[in-house]
């Protein structure tokens, strides 16, 4: 720790330089003043030098300070340093009848005028220190108690011997008694501002009163050693005005803005009871001389004046206490005013909030409740306070609660957020976001704060759209995603507990026709009829979906026996016919059942019960089909050359081909048979058997049917305009195609 740490010195590189040359020039002329080196004219000299060097050291302080600071402190700090100026130009003259003119210093001489000049001007400077408002009746009566105890002081020591020798003239006695007045006044305004210096700046006020108290000091000792005689050139005590001159120098160099020290508080209650010990002191002094028996009136009257002062300073005192008591009063009351207002802003926020608080104690018993519960859960306030927290929640949900609230109270966290779920009052279920916050330690609210917002219309909006995103609009049923999902589940289900998952497609016969025939809103109505029965035909753990347009899908889960018995029921149930407001209407179904196989996954079971179902349309609709596995590959052929021939017409792979018809008789060409072939890409040529029944089933019949008739007639017309000539050569019969 550094020595300015260590006296709680602020660290500046001026203040480090001022100290760094003062001290050992302090000790230096000590010393040199003890030991008279070099003999007595030599310390003489010494002795001059350091009276010039210490205040003109100070001035050059002063004025450092000055141009640091602000207006009214510069003219202050001016002051002071032109005090100090004028103090060394005194002690310049003193050299020069001591040293230069080698003769004792006459009196009064030049060096007077320096010295009696340096006190106003460092009077004013001390005024000037003052802040703005400081300065008031109250403070100028302290001083003047101050200055009373000085007096007392300094005539018991100094005055009171020079007064009573009448040893001058005149001029010389009122030059004496000016040096102690002027000390007296000096240390009146110094202890002052002392006391009325704020914190920030008292350190630098410590140090210049400490400067002009060692000052005022050496002065009435000096005077006091003139008067009785004993002063000589030579003198130890004069590196009290060094001393006091540094002191004044190093309090120009302190940086202002200095923070309150442990100091200052101390030094308040210091400077409160100063007034007081200055009066003490002069009763003291007064009793002391009284009981040496050379009480004089001065002493009296000092007394007298001291305690005047102190009454009418009392009864200032008791008018500013008096004043400052009403004005306590009045802010107390301000803001008393202030926080009733807030507490009724705050009051009025929570009792119209929308939100529910509600504050629990540690049990979860419910301490306070605003009024938000009545639209939320029906309860008025009043009726749940008291009441244990959980009554207004699910069962289900009270345990969770009252877990989270442990949790709050023993563990670290302060708060949490959870989704409640909350029974109404009149028994129907709301949700809740609840944030709780444990404020168990906070004497204002002593409990656990539960704040909390109706959410019941946003959940079950999402739960809604949750339900819309899977499920089928019309029917309500699961839509073909929900059904993978589920038909997923059940496979892993399946290869786990290795049990039996059945699929079946369903798809309405000739729906087109109804919606063709009926209208749309017809064939909506066939189509909720149709969710209806399929439902009624299955068990409740069973999965219904509509997989798009009149197409259904059925689960069945751990069962394959009766399967079959339900694809039946299916199939009866729609034989009914559905009543519409158009009439009734029958829309039989074709369903097609396929058990899951242990391999299969949910795209390959779904293509079986397509396939399954695609059979049983083929085989006339209005039935049932299972899928086996013998068929499929004849159905995925089947399923290829429907494929393939809906675009054998457009790509021109049909062919007539024509086989003559002959008159046995005549030889004759009579006719010909048009013989429909494909000229399959991959296939190579295939006879009409092998295509026409799949081109009737997939409806390309028709497209076809009318480019065979075309095609023939094409290839014919020439034959038949030559009468057949070409093929026979004769002409006497008419040729017949057929
Ligand atoms: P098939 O016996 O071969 O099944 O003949 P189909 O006429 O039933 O043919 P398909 O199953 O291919 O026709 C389904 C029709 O369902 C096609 C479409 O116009 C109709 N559709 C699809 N969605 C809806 C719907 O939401 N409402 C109505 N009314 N009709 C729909
Ligand atoms: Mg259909």
């Amino acid at each position: 720790m550094s020595a300015f740490t260590a006296l709680r010195l602020p660290a500046s590189r001026s203040l480090r330089a001022g100290i760094a040359f003062t001290l050992p020039t302090t000790v230096f002329i000590a010393l040199w003043l003890q030991f008279q080196w070099g003999g007595n004219h030599l310390t003489t000299v010494m002795d001059d030098i350091t009276q010039i060097v210490a205040p003109f050291f100070a001035a050059g302080c002063c004025l450092v300070a000055a141009l640091r600071t602000r207006a009214r402190r510069r003219f202050a700090w001016l002051m002071l340093g032109a005090s100090a100026a004028v103090w060394g130009l005194g002690s310049g003259a003193w050299a020069y009848y001591e040293v230069l003119r080698g003769e004792a210093v006459p009196y009064p001489s030049l060096a007077d005028v320096g010295y009696l000049s340096a006190v106003p001007l460092a009077a004013v400077a001390l005024v000037a220190f003052f802040r703005r408002g400081e300065a008031s009746v109250r403070h100028l009566l302290d001083g003047l108690l101050v200055a009373g105890g000085l007096l007392a002081v300094s005539w018991t020591t100094v005055m009171g011997a020079l007064f009573a020798s009448h040893s001058g003239g005149a001029l010389e006695n009122a030059l004496g008694l000016a040096y102690p007045i002027g000390d007296v006044i000096l240390l009146t305004v110094a202890l002052s501002l002392l006391r009325a210096a704020r914190g920030e700046w008292r350190l630098a006020l410590v140090l210049l009163c400490s400067g002009i108290l060692l000052y005022s000091i050496a002065d009435s000792l000096f005077t006091y050693l003139t008067t009785i005689g004993v002063y000589s050139t030579v003198n130890g005590m004069d590196v009290m005005w060094v001393v006091a001159y540094y002191l004044i120098g190093i309090a120009a160099l302190v940086p202002s803005g200095q923070p309150d020290s442990p100091f200052d508080r101390r030094w308040s209650t210091v400077s409160v009871v100063l007034p007081y010990g200055f009066v003490a002191i002069a009763l003291l002094v007064a009793v002391a001389v009284n009981l040496h028996g050379g009480l004089t009136m001065f002493y009296v009257w000092n007394v007298r004046g001291l305690l005047g002062v102190l009454l009418i300073r009392q009864a200032i005192t008791l008018r500013e206490n008096r004043q400052l008591n009403r004005h306590l009063e009045e802010r107390v009351a301000e803001r008393t005013r202030e926080l009733a207002s807030r507490e009724r802003h705050f009051r009025a926020l929570i009792q119209r909030s929308t939100d529910s608080t509600t504050v629990l104690d540690s049990g979860g018993v419910i301490t306070y409740q605003s009024p938000a519960i009545k639209p939320f859960l029906g309860y008025r306030a009043s009726e749940v306070v008291g009441q244990p927290f959980a009554m207004l929640l699910q069962p289900e949900d009270a345990v969770r609660f009252q877990s989270v609230v442990s949790d709050l109270t023993t563990g670290q966290e302060r708060s949490a957020s959870l989704e409640l779920q909350l029974e109404h009052r009149d028994g129907t279920a709301r949700v809740g976001e609840a944030t709780l916050t444990n404020l168990l330690g906070d004497a204002d609210v002593g409990g656990v704060v539960v704040n909390m917002r109706d959410v019941t219309m946003r959940i079950r909006l999402r739960e809604e759209l949750a339900h819309n995103t899977v499920h089928d609009g019309l029917t309500g049923l699961p839509n073909r995603t929900l059904f993978n999902e589920r038909l997923a589940h059940a496979l892993r289900k399946n290869k786990r507990m290795k049990s039996a998952t059945t699929v079946m497609f369903v798809d309405i016969d000739h729906f087109k026709a109804v919606n063709d025939t009926k209208g749309h809103a017809v064939g909506d109505a066939v189509l909720v009829a149709a969710a209806t029965r399929i439902e009624s035909c299955v068990r409740v753990s069973d999965t219904v979906a509509r997989l798009g347009g009149d197409e259904f899908g059925i689960i069945l889960e751990g069962v394959s026996e009766r399967a079959r018995a339900v694809a039946r029921r299916v199939v009866e149930a729609m034989q009914a016919p559905v009543h519409t407001g158009q009439g009734d209407v029958i829309a039989s179904v074709s369903v097609g059942v396929a058990a899951a196989m242990p391999t299969d996954d949910v795209e390959t079971l779904v293509r079986h019960a397509d396939t399954a179902m695609y059979q049983a349309k083929a085989r006339g609709r209005n039935q049932l089909a299972l899928y086996d596995p013998a068929t499929h590959a004849h159905m995925l052929d089947e399923m290829q050359l429907q494929s393939d021939l809906r675009v054998a017409l457009p790509r021109e792979e049909l062919r007539v081909h024509f086989q003559p018809v002959v008159d046995l008789n005549s030889g004759a060409v009579v006719g010909g048979e048009a013989l429909l072939r494909w000229q399959h890409p991959t296939r190579g040529l295939i006879a009409a058997g092998e295509f026409i029944a799949a081109a009737e089933r997939s409806g390309a019949m028709r497209d076809i049917g009318r480019w065979v008739l075309g095609e023939s007639c094409r290839l014919a017309g020439p034959w038949f305009r030559d009468g057949g000539r070409r093929s026979t050569g004769s002409a006497s019969t008419s040729p017949r195609c057929s």
